[in-house]
């Protein structure tokens, strides 16, 4: 048991980098830290150790996270505290092995499978030594605000060919159903309104669970016994990062079926043409996708649909490339991430004939990245002239003074925009009725109703 009045053994500051997944993480890291007697501070150079948790999913995303570490290392250096810093995440995954030469500034490395162990890294980093116990003991979450991401899953058995999250993620794992809810309970009771369920490929969930686990064995299942025991409270559920394949008849009919749960879809198709997803060692064709698609808009009424293109695979074809921008126009995405395709270390696209060159890249981005914007734009004015629940995430100051922010049920949280409200009278985690007046770009302006 933790005596909470004792003073702390010394402070963290976290920084997280990258996706949801890593601010679940990071999120998980912190309880740990907290649970063993651990303060938190926002100062990094006021830190006994500073946490940054990084991302690795580009060579982007890597020379961010290295260069935001030494700066950090920087940064720290003129304060008086001695911060040591602890390197978590996806980048000692990917590249572990390279890096106590390359970064000396830092003081441990902590890939993500090793996160659990996170206590004991931060006692040796600061010269403590403690009993280690047998067990991860069970924290609870951290979160503050309306919405909380939940992790379903973590790893990828897919490898598609331009990706690196597999070798830094691992082989695909679903989490125990009891530990799901348990940890949506615990959210929820701390004021939780959305939980976003997320993983790399949350489709699968379940399916490698062992013949005797009992409780839901698939994502459909996983939806519905969720939804059940959250019945009555107001929470809204979201699943993000589902493929093509995953979309089986019984999932449609959980999302459309279960009130809960939003009729929002995340599906990366990443691309359409049958011959590059082959390359890819994705499955699909354009008459496939375009089926599904029609499916989902037929089946669930109101569908809104997110999805991501990689333009600029090797091998694509201006041709290829043409029927991408084609197929996301006649689709109509409400929402699209565009991803020009980058040349991934240890990934098999990397070593493939054909790469296609810098400027062609950046030109076919912007094009799609254009298109998928003004497909956005105007799903979002779509929306002027109705009313919808938005759930209040926070106050923002304006020239004007402050005002209300939240999101709407066809927005996903820190990616599709937000609304913003006249009002100043509702707190976070409010779910108001929203009726919306105007809007520019993917942010909406609404009038509260009620
Ligand atoms: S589904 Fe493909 S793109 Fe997504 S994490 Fe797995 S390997 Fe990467």
């Amino acid at each position: 048991m933790i005596d909470t009045t004792a003073e702390p053994l010394g402070s963290i500051c976290y920084i997280t980098l990258g996706c949801a997944k890593n601010e679940v993480d990071t999120d998980r890291m912190r309880s740990l830290l907290s649970a063993a007697g651990y303060a938190e501070t926002d100062d990094a150079s006021a830190a006994d150790v500073a946490l940054i948790n990084t991302c690795s999913f580009l060579a982007s995303a890597t020379e961010e996270s290295i260069e935001a570490t030494l700066e950090l290392a920087d940064e720290v250096s003129e304060g008086v505290r001695g911060t040591k810093i602890v390197m978590c995440g996806c980048v000692p995954s990917r590249y572990g092995d390279e890096l106590p030469a390359e970064l000396p500034e830092v003081s441990a490395f902590v890939r993500t499978d090793e996160e659990d162990a996170i206590v004991g890294v931060v006692d040796r980093v600061l010269g403590r030594e403690r009993a280690v116990p047998a067990f991860v003991p069970e924290v609870k979450r951290t979160v503050e605000g309306a919405v909380a991401y939940l992790k379903i899953s973590d790893g990828c058995n897919r490898f598609c060919s331009f990706c690196a999250i597999p070798y830094i993620r691992g082989r695909y794992h679903s989490r125990p159903y009891r530990e799901i809810v348990a940890e949506a309970l615990d959210l929820v009771d701390a004021g939780v309104r959305e939980l976003v369920l997320i993983g790399q490929d949350t489709g699968i969930w379940g399916e490698d669970f062992a013949e005797d686990v009992a409780g839901p064995r698939n994502l459909a299942g996983l939806l519905r016994a969720l939804a059940a025991e959250l019945r009555g409270r107001g929470v809204w559920i979201r699943v993000l990062y589902l493929q093509p394949e995953g979309m089986t008849d019984d999932l449609v009919s959980a999302i459309r079926d279960t009130p809960e749960v939003l009729p929002y879809i995340d599906i990366p198709i990443q691309h359409c043409s049958a011959r590059v997803l082959k390359a890819m060692n994705r499955t699909g064709s354009e008459e496939e996708l375009e089926a599904l698609f029609a499916r989902l808009r037929n089946e669930i009424p109101g569908m809104v649909i997110r999805s991501t293109a990689l333009v600029g695979f090797p091998t694509e074809t201006d041709e290829e490339f043409e029927r991408l921008l084609a197929f996301m126009d006649r689709v109509g995405f409400d929402y699209t991430s565009v991803f020009s395709y980058s040349q991934e270390e240890g990934t098999r696209a990397a070593r493939m004939e054909g790469q296609v060159d810098e400027e062609t890249k950046i030109e076919r981005a912007q094009a799609a990245q254009d298109l998928a914007e003004a497909l956005g734009f105007a799903a979002t004015a779509a929306h002027v002239g109705e009313r919808a629940p938005v759930i209040v995430d926070g106050i923002e100051e304006t020239e004007d003074g402050v005002e209300l922010i939240g999101h709407a049920w066809f927005q996903a949280p820190d990616s599709d925009g937000a609304v913003h409200l006249d009002a100043t009278e509702a707190a976070v985690g409010d779910i108001v009725e929203v009726e919306f007046t105007d809007s520019f770009c993917y942010e909406l302006v609404g009038h509260v109703v009620r």
